[in-house]
């Protein structure tokens, strides 16, 4: 599965990759908003799954809030490669001095990750394999010893990055084997890191393809003719959801973040009911809509919601997350982790609503819903 550009970046700043910051927009009002918010000039980006949006006439830079939103209403209108453009990321415009590539993979001949990096980044890598052979460096991963500095350090000197650059770049590469490991992903690409006229360094962009043959076996492929009804409900809402046979509901928001949480939620003794991920631009309606579908499972008897982002606005989610308790009438117990913007005016608003557990950490909420599940006297069907 292809992630977006958004939610590649949101995985990419959970290793601390430096990412622009950023904000989703659906209209040209949200984006002309957005743009006001940053400050400055930004980039109207389609979060299409297609490459060569830039060609496409899917990223277009605007000075003002104004141009923003008429940018917003033109990309809006594209059709890339089939997809129509529903959703836009606004970022920070950076002022690029160079674009260089760097992408992990999967090599499946030699079964071992393989680094590719050049300095000539900002177009295709097989573009750049064609006129620039000479520019592209790459080199193998031992699947067990991990990336070492030696080849990072290697990496560099080989491919004449200036000196002064060494430092960031070397930590950039670390985080990207680290998101490519931790994600299990197929491949990572960041096309690209930008270096900025102050030397500062940037994920401008990202490609993020986690490999289904990677999923937890807890997750089954399922095509569409096998969806049991709440999935097929999921994919109207346009929710990546699948149920599987435990009791505790789950609903994160980007598929390695929902991952972890059901390995964790293990790991402390309790069983997941579903895996569900909202996507990155987790809104109060959205949320809604994953607690009634987590909900509609009567095997479910509590909640663990844990939302990353830096994008994602946490007050708002933790609205959509007590408005939903309000309006749904649900009294299972819920835990929520919110990190990311607001994040405190979050968990105030969850104090506030009792019956939803605020935490901070993952571990910390899992431990707590599995307490809680097990309190609530219903005795889990053994399997
Ligand atoms: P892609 O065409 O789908 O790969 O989309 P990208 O996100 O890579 O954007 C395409 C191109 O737009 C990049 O290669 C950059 O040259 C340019 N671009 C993206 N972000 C910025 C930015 O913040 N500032 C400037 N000046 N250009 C940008
Ligand atoms: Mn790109």
């Amino acid at each position: 599965m292809k992630l977006l550009e958004y939610q590649g970046k949101q995985l990419f700043e959970r290793v601390g990759l430096p990412v622009p910051p950023g904000r989703l927009a659906y209209t040209p009002d949200e984006a002309e908003r957005s743009t006001r918010e940053l400050g400055g000039p930004v980039v109207v980006k389609a979060q299409v799954a297609a490459g060569g949006r830039g060609k496409a006439g899917g990223v277009k830079l605007a000075q003002t809030p104004e141009e923003a939103r008429r940018q917003a209403e033109a990309i809006l209108g594209l059709t890339i490669q089939g997809e129509p453009v529903r959703t836009l990321l606004i970022t920070r415009a950076v002022e690029i001095e160079r674009e260089y590539y760097l992408g992990i993979t999967l090599d499946r001949s030699a079964r071992k990750p393989v680094l590719i990096f050049s300095m000539q980044g900002g177009v295709d890598i097989e573009e750049v394999a064609r006129t620039s052979p000479e520019s592209i460096h790459t080199f193998h991963i031992s699947p067990l010893e991990g990336l070492q500095a030696h080849q990072v350090r290697g990496l560099l000197f080989e491919s004449d990055v200036p000196r002064d650059q060494f430092r960031a770049l070397g930590d950039v590469i670390q985080k990207l084997y680290r998101a490519f490991a931790e994600f299990r992903a197929h491949l990572v690409e960041i096309n690209p890191i930008a270096v900025a006229a102050q030397g500062e360094i940037w994920a401008l962009d990202s490609k993020f393809i986690l490999d289904d043959d990677d999923l937890p076996a807890e997750i089954p492929g399922g095509g569409a003719e096998t969806l049991d009804p709440l999935e097929r409900a999921a994919k109207e809402a346009d929710l990546q959801y699948v149920k599987l046979d435990g009791d505790i509901g789950i609903i994160g928001n980007g598929a390695g973040l929902v991952m972890s949480t059901l390995d964790v939620v293990q790991l402390m003794g309790g069983r997941p009911a579903n895996f569900l991920d909202v996507g990155g631009g987790a809104s109060a309606e959205q949320m809604k809509k994953a607690l009634e579908l987590v909900l509609s499972d009567p095997d479910v008897k509590g909640v663990f919601i844990n939302i990353f982002g830096g994008i994602t606005r946490c007050d708002l989610v933790a609205q959509g997350i007590v408005a939903a308790k309000r309006d749904l009438d649900i009294h299972a117990p819920m835990v929520g982790r919110l990190v990311g913007t607001n994040e405190e005016e979050g968990r105030r608003i969850l104090h506030e609503a009792a019956g939803v557990i605020p935490v901070a950490g993952m571990e910390e909420g899992a431990e707590k819903i599995v307490r809680l599940v097990h309190e609530s006297g219903q005795p889990s069907a053994e399997c």
